[in-house]
């Protein structure tokens, strides 16, 4: 597809108006940090969208011009409602992009589109997070190096329950010991999707140059190559049938 590619970053936008820690972290929200860094970069336009406005911000028209959503939810994946996920879902199978984030393992849109728990374990000590980039040729990792590391983080640790990946491209240690897939590819119908785990609210994850450089890398692998809307036709053979079956 040419053209730049239009990102909708999503937000629930709800940890950052009532919590003072959140709030020092992301003043306007973390959709602003992510949005603010991809509009800087070129053939990318952005819009955002938040879980308190109408149809979430992701009505008809608005999804029907977004190649790349990106969602972070936490507190609230419950009240985003089932037409807005059927909606998304359709869209991506359509051939829209989808980008998770974090604690977005567990949104509606997620688990849908992945059939499982997509369940984890956690812990929330700001400890370090060293994650190894383990496909070096792929686009979502260019230009990251062998590793990078986070100095305070939560820990996301395995099993993470999804369908084995049809790529895994990012692999974290944690101080505490444990290990997590944290970044993780799929497609569904001709939709791709990726799940990347760094994020959680009270840390300034999304200020970090590698983590903002993988999060542009993956809009553009999941900007779609075909947008194409769900048939299941009856269809006249191309050739004379000559075969007769058992029956006349
Ligand atoms: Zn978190």
């Amino acid at each position: 597809m040419s053209g730049s590619v239009r990102v909708t970053v999503w937000n629930e936008f709800r940890h950052e108006k009532k919590d003072k820690e959140v709030k020092k972290v992301y003043p306007d929200g973390m959709h602003a940090v992510i949005a603010g860094h991809l509009s800087e970069q070129e053939g990318i336009t952005v819009r955002t969208a938040t879980l308190d406005e109408p149809e979430h911000g992701l009505t008809d028209e608005v999804l029907a011009n977004t190649d790349v959503l990106t969602w972070w939810g936490h507190v609230a994946h419950d009240e985003v409602k089932d037409e807005i996920v059927d909606r998304i879902h359709r869209r991506v199978l359509e051939g829209m992009g989808l980008i998770c984030l974090h604690s977005a393992h567990f949104s509606k849109i997620f688990k849908k589109l992945m059939g499982t728990n997509c369940s984890l374990r956690w812990r929330e000590a700001g400890e370090k997070e060293r994650i190894w980039n383990i496909e070096p040729g792929h686009p979502i990792t260019k230009g990251i190096g062998d590793y990078f590391e986070l100095p305070n983080v939560e820990m996301y640790g395995e099993r993470f329950d999804i369908p084995t990946p049809d790529k895994l491209v990012l692999i974290s240690w944690f101080e505490g010991g444990e290990v997590f897939r944290s970044g993780c590819c799929w497609e569904r119908g001709h939709g791709r999707i990726f799940y990347f785990r760094p994020g959680h609210e009270t840390f300034p994850i999304f200020y970090d140059a590698t983590v903002l450089k993988v999060i542009t890398n993956a809009v553009r692998w999941t900007a779609p190559r075909i947008i194409k809307a769900h048939d299941c036709p009856s269809v006249k053979p191309l050739e004379e049938i000559k075969s007769k079956g058992l029956y006349p």
